[in-house]
């Protein structure tokens, strides 16, 4: 999203950057140059007005900084200023438990993806979760979301066709106290146009289920679109917050600078493709630096820690402790480490790690370690000292492998697993990076 503009400000930043020196009418040139460029990425006039006089302001008014050169300065204040439009409002998801979520937005905006990728976003967070099929106006949209939460584990309350709406908020309502969940979430119904009929409804089931978090989905791909239909709903229905799905797409895009200004409502969540996980928090900061081609660091973090499910990772340090630590835990470390994409990359930002080179990870070799623990019965994957020769054999024939790779798995499952002991007797938490790093997995 967003790479034409992003092109755009880096060939205005790179002739800044040439002068020594900047002049009023250098400013004024490129300030220019960046309204169009905005302008055309669908960004809001009023806002792109604004945000270019504010620059201009600050840009003119400010000392040259000895040993810094203009064109970089300048950066910095476009960086200020964009992560000050966009930081507005209060993005953090309310902390009170049971928390019932209303998710409402155009059919085919992405609300029901969303409502799933927020249900796996809690639940990774250890929260329990539950969705409300709610949208009973699109034929097929109760099953897509049933499917959906079979997929991320999550239970689907739905109720058979015909049902009035205000039942299903009701009911859903209770059900979800009565199972104790953490989190509910109401996927409303969608209509192709904002119309009063389907603001009616929303507004109905906002009063009875009495959401502590009304957001809603637009899609970023529609633009100004996305600006309109927000204003629509917000006039309406009282939103918390805002979820940008598609900004994964090649559109303009640039409806995520000037929404929130417009709307009033915060973006809280970003939609970034089509599987359940492709979901952001939205950070000003980490957007604006990618915006600006800044490298997204903070991203690739975070994205581990929402993997990382501190749940089992206390569990398996527990087992570690009691020498329970078997190949079915090691396996579901591969896994782990397979989700969380470029290892290097991740593994190079842990503190104290040694450089990229001794962490070089095989991904072929990932592969052959699965397809042995996966020929293992649960009895030899929990207690690997049964395996004898004859069961070798077998191993190595069911997963397409040589007897001698399995013992060589064996082999390092075992020093792994006396290193990790090692490790956590430091206690969990603290070791985590080390304890998520198998030594089997170096090169
Ligand atoms: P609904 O009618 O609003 O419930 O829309 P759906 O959830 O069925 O989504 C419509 C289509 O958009 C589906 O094909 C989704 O896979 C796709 N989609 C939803 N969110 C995203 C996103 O963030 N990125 C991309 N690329 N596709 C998305």
């Amino acid at each position: 999203m967003l790479e034409l503009l992003q092109k755009k400000l880096e060939s205005v930043f790179r002739n800044l950057r040439g002068y020594g020196k900047l002049s009023e009418s250098n400013v004024a040139d490129a300030l220019r140059e960046i309204r169009l460029a905005l302008l055309a990425a669908d960004v809001h006039y009023p806002v792109a007005k604004q945000l270019c006089e504010e620059i201009q302001k600050k840009a003119l008014g400010k000392e040259a900084l000895a040993g810094i050169r203009p064109g970089d300065q300048f950066v910095k204040i476009f960086h200020e200023e964009l992560v000050r439009l966009l930081g507005e409002g209060e993005r953090e998801i309310r902390p009170e438990r049971p928390l019932r979520l209303l998710l409402c937005g155009l059919n085919g905006s992405g609300k029901t993806t969303t409502a799933a990728k927020l249900a796996l976003w809690f639940r990774k967070q250890r929260q329990k979760v539950a969705l409300v099929a709610g949208d009973l106006t699109r034929p097929a949209a109760r099953e897509q979301l049933q499917r959906l939460g079979e997929q991320i584990e999550v239970p689907v309350y739905s109720w058979p066709d015909g049902t009035p709406i205000e039942t299903v908020a009701r009911e859903g309502r209770a059900r979800g106290e009565r199972e104790g969940m953490d989190i509910v979430i109401f996927d409303a119904a969608g209509r192709l146009d904002v119309d009063a009929d389907l603001l009616e409804e929303l507004a109905g089931v906002a009063r009875l289920w009495e959401p502590g978090e009304s957001l809603l989905v637009v899609d970023a791909a529609t633009g100004q679109v996305a600006v309109k239909v927000a204003e629509a709903f917000a006039a309406k229905v009282p939103l918390t917050g805002l979820v940008l799905s598609r900004t994964d797409g090649d559109a303009r895009g640039g409806a995520a600078l000037s929404i929130q200004q417009v709307t009033g409502i915060p973006i809280k969540f970003l939609g970034v493709g089509e599987k359940p996980d492709a979901l952001q928090t939205f950070v000003p900061e980490r957007f604006v630096g990618r915006l600006l081609g800044m490298g997204d660091i903070v991203a690739l973090v975070d994205r581990a820690q929402e993997e990382i499910d501190a749940q089992s990772m206390e569990e398996m340090a527990k087992r570690l402790k009691s020498n329970e630590f078997g190949l079915q835990d090691f396996l579901a470390q591969l896994r782990l480490m397979k989700r969380l994409g470029p290892l290097e990359n991740l593994l190079a930002l842990l503190p104290g790690f040694p450089g990229k080179e001794a962490v070089k990870v095989d991904e072929k070799k990932i592969k052959q370690i699965e397809a042995i623990i996966l020929s293992m019965t649960p009895g030899e994957r929990r207690r690997p000292t049964i395996l004898n020769g004859r069961r070798r054999l077998r191993i190595a024939r069911g997963s397409g492998t040589q007897v001698n790779d399995v013992n060589d798995l064996l082999r390092k499952f075992d020093s792994m697993r006396k290193m990790m002991r090692r490790i956590s007797k430091g206690g969990p938490g603290k070791g985590w990076p080390k304890l998520a790093i198998p030594r089997a997995l170096r090169g």
